[in-house]
């Protein structure tokens, strides 16, 4: 599970501190040089360490010692603060228009769990907030993803509507669009295309497909397994298409997490769902917080 090693290696740390009664200069300086080494070590970007620490020291100088707390646990807070923060300190749901169809755009590099994720979003959205949710496959490139989306469209009784992999992807949305309102959906949750490296002809069409739809949500997908390179994929994206939400998928994988410290951070875009694994319910609305509580348990 991603985050380990920094977990223990965060504790340690913190426990060593606070184990101490009196906080001096140096003890401080030792437990923030620890804290950088485990961020590093985790991968987390060098200018998001950077200020990171900043922000620490800058903090822990500013504050009287609270009375509560002794000076140790003050430090160790003004870290889980400042991780919290890291990570956004407020949950953020999807954007449901009040009246008519929200449509929600999925988008990412093909491998990321973007299909996956998409049911996923589906069925949480059916199941725990009573929509009435429509998949759209407009991932025409490639067959299977039509067929992946069929099947667990299947799985969860949410229909999926497609036009095959002669048409195009633009006009599959517009006529999804037209389909969904004379159903009755409330919600339109797009599947586009990915590549293996973002290129213009994806973001073309990306673009063609959000000024038809305007989407409520557009969420991209990011592979936490990626590593420090998810930052720039998700930078390319953002700027391209103003992404309001991200899914981070695979964090049930053997990763050290740091990409997903520093995605959030230097993008921007909240973090909205978050993928734990391969079957359809392993998906969780993302709470800043317990994902903090988890990192410095
Ligand atoms: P797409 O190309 O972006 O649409 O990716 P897919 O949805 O087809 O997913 C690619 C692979 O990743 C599939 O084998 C999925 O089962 C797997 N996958 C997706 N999300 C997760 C996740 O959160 N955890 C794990 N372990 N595997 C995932």
């Amino acid at each position: 599970m991603a985050f380990e090693s920094l977990s223990d290696r965060l504790q340690k740390t913190f426990k060593n501190i606070t184990g101490k009664g009196k906080l001096t200069e140096k003890n401080m300086n030792d437990m923030l040089r620890e804290v950088r080494m485990s961020l590093l070590e985790a991968d987390v970007n060098y200018g998001v360490v950077k200020d990171f620490i900043a922000r620490v020291k800058e903090k822990a100088m500013g504050t009287e010692v609270m009375t509560s707390l002794n000076p140790g646990q003050m430090v160790v807070k003004i870290v889980h603060d400042e991780i919290v923060d890291l990570l956004g300190t407020q949950d953020a749901p999807l954007n449901y228009k009040a009246m008519g169809l929200t449509t929600i755009m999925m988008v990412g590099l093909q491998g990321t769990g973007k299909t996956t994720a998409s049911a996923k979003i589906a069925n949480v959205i059916k199941k725990k907030q009573s929509r009435n949710p429509l998949l759209v496959a407009c991932d025409v490139i490639r067959p299977a993803a039509i067929e992946q989306l069929k099947t667990l469209g299947e799985t969860i009784g949410v229909e999926v509507f497609s036009l095959g992999v002669e048409t195009k992807a633009l006009e599959t949305a517009q006529k999804a669009m037209a389909y969904a309102q004379e159903k009755g959906y409330d919600t339109v949750i797009f599947d586009t295309a990915g590549r293996l490296h973002i290129d213009e002809e994806l973001m073309q069409e990306l673009q063609d497909i959000k000024a038809y739809v305007h989407p409520d949500d557009i969420l991209l997908t990011v592979d936490a397994m990626t590593g420090q390179d998810i930052v720039n994929v998700a930078n390319s994206f953002h700027e391209q298409l103003d992404v309001t939400g991200l899914v981070l998928t695979k964090l049930d994988g053997d990763s050290r997490g740091g990409g997903i410290l520093s995605v959030r951070a230097i993008t921007n875009v909240p973090v909205k769902f978050v993928g734990l694994g391969e079957k359809i319910e392993d998906l969780d609305v993302f709470h800043p917080d317990r994902m903090a509580d988890r990192i410095l348990g």
